[in-house]
C-alpha cells in the first residue's frame, strides 16, 4: 500500500511539474508517459531502446531465446500492437506473420523496416561456401516445395555496418512518432553509432587474428550469413535460412561428408533452436563443441548476451576461442 501511494503521488507530482513548464502540445511525451512501441523481436527491440532512451517504453514480439521464424502471435501481442504509436520490424521476410498481426490489432500507425537501405544478401554465398553445393542445392529444393519468395538472407543485424542502418531508420521512426523527442533521439543515436563502429573494428582485430583456415565452423541454421561477409568466418548449417524447415536426410549426410573433408575447427549450438541435429553431426564427424551462439535472439536480462552488443562480445569471443584451438 505504501509503494502503491507513493507511486501515485510521483506521477501527480511530475504531472504537475510538466503542466507548468511545457506547452501543451509537448505535454504527452514529457510528462512521463513514454511513447509505447513496439519492435518485432529481441535485437531490435535493444537497438530502439538505445535510440530511445527514457521516452519510449518498447515491448518486443519475439522474447529473449525466441524464434522468430516460427513465432505465433497470441492475444495479448494482438493487444501490444494495437497500442503501439510506432512498430519496427526486420523485414525481408523474417516476420511472415507480421501483416497478419497487424490486420487482426487493426494497428494503422507506422511499421518501420529496419533493413531499408542495406545491401541485402542472397541466401547462400557461393564464394564463401565453395563445396558446399549439394547442402545448398538440397537447401533451395526444399524452398521450392515450400514457398519461393525467400530470396533475400533476413539475417543482416549479424553485420555491425547493417546494425548502423537500422540505426538510422529507427531514428526516423521515432523522430515522426514523436517529434518533440527528435534532439534527444538524434543524440542518442549518434553515440549508440559510435559504440557500433567501435565494435565493428574489434570484431575485425579479434577475428584477423585467426588464421584463415581455422575460421570454418558449423552452426544449427544459416543465421550467420552477413557475418560471414563481414568477418571473414565461414559458416556451414544444415537447416537453411529460416527454422521453419527440416534438413532432409540427403542434406544432413552431405553436410557430414563435407565437414569431414573440409578442416571445420568447431561446432556450435544456437540459442533458439533444438541443439538435437547439431549435437548429431558432431558425432558424426568429431567436430569439438564450440559452445552457444546468439543468432536470431538475445539472451534474458543477466546472461551473456543480454543487448546487441553484448551478443557480438560474446559472440566472437566463442568463435576466436574455438577457432584458434584454445
Ligand atoms: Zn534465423
Amino acid at each position: 500500500m505504501v509503494m502503491l501511494s507513493r507511486r501515485f503521488f510521483g506521477f501527480t507530482a511530475l504531472g504537475v511539474v510538466s503542466l507548468i513548464a511545457m506547452p501543451v502540445s509537448a505535454q504527452s511525451s514529457t510528462a512521463g508517459t513514454p511513447v509505447k512501441v513496439v519492435a518485432s523481436f529481441s535485437i531490435l527491440a535493444d537497438m530502439v531502446r538505445n535510440v530511445g532512451g527514457d521516452r519510449v517504453a518498447v515491448s518486443a514480439l519475439v522474447g529473449p531465446d525466441g524464434d522468430a521464424h516460427v513465432f505465433q502471435p497470441t492475444p495479448a501481442d494482438v493487444k501490444t500492437l494495437a497500442d503501439a504509436k510506432v512498430v519496427f520490424v526486420n523485414g525481408l521476410g523474417f516476420e511472415g506473420w507480421i501483416e497478419r498481426l497487424v490486420g487482426s490489432a487493426a494497428y494503422k500507425g507506422p511499421v518501420v523496416v529496419a533493413t531499408s537501405g542495406i545491401q541485402a544478401q542472397e541466401m547462400a554465398h557461393e564464394d564463401e561456401k565453395g563445396g558446399h553445393a549439394h547442402g545448398k542445392d538440397a537447401k533451395k529444393e526444399a524452398k521450392r516445395d515450400d514457398h519461393d519468395h525467400d530470396a533475400f538472407d533476413p539475417h543482416a543485424w549479424q553485420d555491425l555496418r547493417n546494425g548502423q542502418v537500422y540505426v538510422d531508420n529507427i531514428l526516423s521512426g521515432l523522430i515522426k512518432a514523436d517529434p518533440a523527442g527528435e534532439a534527444t533521439y538524434k543524440a542518442n543515436a549518434a553515440a549508440y553509432k559510435t559504440k557500433l563502429q567501435a565494435l565493428d573494428a574489434w570484431v575485425k582485430a579479434e577475428l584477423g587474428g585467426v588464421p584463415k583456415a581455422r575460421r570454418k565452423v558449423i552452426t544449427s541454421h544459416d543465421a550467420f550469413g552477413y557475418f560471414a561477409s563481414a568477418y571473414g568466418v565461414t559458416f556451414l548449417a544444415p537447416v537453411g535460412l529460416s527454422t521453419d524447415a527440416e534438413p532432409s536426410a540427403k542434406g544432413v549426410a552431405s553436410l557430414i561428408r563435407q565437414v569431414k573433408k573440409e578442416k571445420v575447427t568447431a561446432l556450435f549450438v544456437e540459442n533458439i533452436t533444438n541443439p538435437k541435429l547439431i549435437e548429431q553431426i558432431g558425432r558424426e564427424t568429431r567436430v569439438k563443441p564450440g559452445g552457444r551462439l546468439f543468432s536470431d535472439a538475445l539472451s534474458k536480462a543477466g546472461g551473456p548476451a543480454a543487448s546487441y552488443l553484448d551478443m557480438f562480445r560474446h559472440n566472437v569471443a566463442q568463435l576466436k576461442a574455438a577457432m584458434s584451438g584454445s
